[in-house]
């Protein structure tokens, strides 16, 4: 997959499958083209060729298959996104009842043991604004699983968090990695991809340099640049 921003050539020739129940995290320097490969693998942004497959499909690029594969693959930003004048619980029901057509009933039903589920049970008829970030950001992956998505996406979840809040997010993710959810995961918490994922993508300048086991990118990582990259972050 290849893709322009005017001149700049932001992502190369990437070439990308996540298999059912596979955690990828996504790792490398500021500029190298994470996010723009998460907003592409969502067609956020348009791409001008190439193959990203999750579990075996290859991404329609329009029509009623592209409104499937946005239902289907759910993300999480780095900034919440929620919205502020509805409650948490209204939060996480909104999507399933407008676009799943789901009745509002069994959505508040499904809505809540989401909340449940990411610890947030008696914060149901709260504001975001009322939440700290961490929790907010539950209330966003809630939100996110509400759709029942095939797979998540995640564009550092954590990054705009108090150190002190990083943690209850990664155990939310943990659980639903362990559970079985096919993830793809942009973050710089390396021990969350030592103890959490299938495969570090390891990406500069717009290519993917690595694509191994953790274990083995993190005790011999094979390119300079991600030598390089490690001995700046660990
Ligand atoms: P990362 O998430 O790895 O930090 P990004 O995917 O955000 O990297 O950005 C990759 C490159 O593309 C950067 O050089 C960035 O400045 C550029 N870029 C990102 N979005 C746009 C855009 N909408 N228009 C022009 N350039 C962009
Ligand atoms: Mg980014």
């Amino acid at each position: 997959m290849n893709k322009h921003f005017g001149q700049l050539h932001v992502l190369r020739d990437i070439d990308l499958a996540v298999g059912r129940g596979e955690v990828v995290v996504v790792i490398g320097p500021s500029g190298s083209g994470k996010s723009t490969l998460c907003r592409a693998i969502n067609r956020l942004e348009t791409v001008e060729s190439g193959s990203i497959l999750i579990e075996g499909r290859p991404l329609p690029a329009e029509g009623k298959g592209l409104a499937r594969l946005r239902a289907e693959v759910g993300m999480v930003f780095q900034s919440f996104n929620l919205f502020a004048h509805k409650t948490v619980l209204q939060n996480v029901t909104l999507a399933p009842v407008k676009v799943r057509k789901r009745g509002k009933a069994a959505a508040e039903a499904t809505g809540r043991q989401l909340l449940e589920r990411v610890g947030l049970a008696a914060h149901a008829d709260k504001y975001p604004a009322q939440l700290s970030g961490g929790q907010q950001q539950r209330v966003a992956i809630a939100r996110a699983l509400a759709m029942d998505p095939k797979a998540l996406l995640f564009d550092e979840p954590t990054s705009a968090l108090d150190p002190e809040m990083i943690n209850e997010v990664l155990e939310v993710m943990r659980a639903l990695a362990a559970e079985g959810m096919t993830m793809v995961v942009v973050t710089h918490e390396m021990g969350f991809a030592r103890s959490a994922a299938n495969r570090v993508v390891f990406m500069a300048d717009g290519r993917i340099v690595e694509d191994r086991a953790p274990e083995e990118f993190f005790a011999d990582p094979r390119s300079e640049r991600a030598r390089d990259f490690l001995s700046k972050i660990l």
